[in-house]
């Protein structure tokens, strides 16, 4: 692949650690800087080939720079990936390179943990540089980001209700949580809660008995969770739920959930609005985890991050409102809202003011 072909997609720093003694091979991708620095989680992952490892942490830092736009953040778009199996390449010596990697970018990038990293591995990034968010509660970190990720996908799912069903309450409204881990346990409390009617599907039927247990809700067939006739289908377990073979036998009105990439293709979100079927883009909905993580940098408050997380009914209404406007889908309209904001955040800040100018270095 030719790299600056990509970089020139938007993209503005690449950057390969190398340290041969633990075998860290690392790629960081700063897709943008425009609203802050670019904080995004080190995916650890044995990529077939650095090629497939290149692609993916290009495809996710952008990903990140409309997360965060979206979510009104001072925060820039950016991931990290680690080539390698995390089960046995996984060392105090690679983590602790991998760490002084990151601090050497000067807090141009802040990570996180992702898939094959874990909260224990950001304390030892912690040892070696202050990029690191997601870290012990001891060391001044926010912990399990699921129950705040639940909330803010609660009330994007209230904006959906809203717009889709016309009705403010969720009292009798019939939602289908796919995935009763970490975030889908929390997301049926709030929904049980407020009245709604659940059912839960998941292939773990310890996690199914936990939460049927626990709220006493209806439970579905995995493999037909998305063929369930309700009103909100609740996606909380794995990406793609929307492709080509389960779009035709989806029998919902709303398409609401914190799974990433819910859509397989881009195009699959026409598909949902040509069948009337509301979908709440997934980078908007499910931004509570990023914007828990990102109060670190202030010093963690939990009631401060909660209600930050509130915004994210009132983002969906106005990407709602757009998209019926505009005529375009709620996944392009959400686009849109995220390059608007950063448009206009970098436009104001070309103001020159003493101090931090731009043209400081021309004054003598
Ligand atoms: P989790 O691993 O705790 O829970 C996922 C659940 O889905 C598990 O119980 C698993 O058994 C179940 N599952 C797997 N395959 C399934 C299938 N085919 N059908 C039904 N259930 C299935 O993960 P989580 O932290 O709750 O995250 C859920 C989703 O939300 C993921 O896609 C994650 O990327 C996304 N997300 C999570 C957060 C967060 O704060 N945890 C933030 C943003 C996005």
């Amino acid at each position: 692949m030719t790299v600056f072909s990509e970089l020139g997609d938007g993209y503005e720093e690449i950057v390969f650690f190398h340290d041969r003694p633990s075998n860290l091979r690392a790629i960081v991708a700063i897709h943008s800087t425009s609203l802050g620095p670019a904080l995004g989680g080190t995916r650890f992952y044995p990529f077939a080939s650095e090629e497939e490892a290149l692609r993916d942490v290009l495809r996710l830092a952008r990903g990140m720079t409309y997360k965060a736009a979206a979510a009104g953040l001072d925060l820039g778009g950016g991931k990290a990936v680690i080539i390698g199996d995390p089960r046995r390449e996984k060392s105090e010596e690679l983590l602790r390179a991998y760490g002084r990697y990151i601090e050497s970018l000067g807090g141009r990038y802040i990570t996180a943990e992702d898939v094959g990293t874990s909260r224990d591995d950001m304390d030892i990034l912690r040892r070696e540089t202050r990029w690191v968010t997601g870290v012990s509660k001891r060391l001044g970190g926010s912990g399990d980001p699921s129950p705040v990720t639940a909330y803010g996908v609660f009330q994007g799912l209230r904006a959906c209700v809203e717009e889709a069903l016309k009705t403010s309450s969720l009292e009798d409204v019939r939602v289908v949580v796919q995935g009763a881990g970490k975030v889908g346990y929390h997301l049926v409390k709030h929904l049980t809660d407020a009245g709604a009617v659940v059912s839960v599907a998941d292939v773990d039927v310890d996690a199914v008995a936990r939460v049927v247990n626990d709220f006493a809700v209806d439970t579905v067939e995995p493999e037909k969770v998305h063929a369930a006739s309700c009103d909100v289908l609740a996606p909380c377990a794995l990406g793609a739920v929307i492709r080509d073979d389960t779009i035709p036998e989806l029998k919902c009105k709303i398409v609401a959930g914190a799974a990433n990439n819910q859509l397989e293709r881009p195009e699959h979100g026409d598909a949902l609005d040509e069948l009337g079927i509301l979908y709440a883009p997934d980078f908007v909905i499910n931004a509570g985890g990023l914007i828990n993580v990102a109060d670190e940098l202030m010093g963690y408050d939990r009631p401060r991050a909660t209600k930050k997380v509130e915004a994210i009914y009132r983002t969906l209404r106005e990407v709602f409102r757009r998209s019926r406007t505009e005529g375009v889908t709620p996944a392009s309209a959400a686009a849109g809202l995220a390059e608007e904001r950063i448009r206009q955040v970098s436009r104001v800040q070309l103001l020159w003011v003493p101090g931090q100018s731009r043209t400081d270095h021309v004054r003598t």
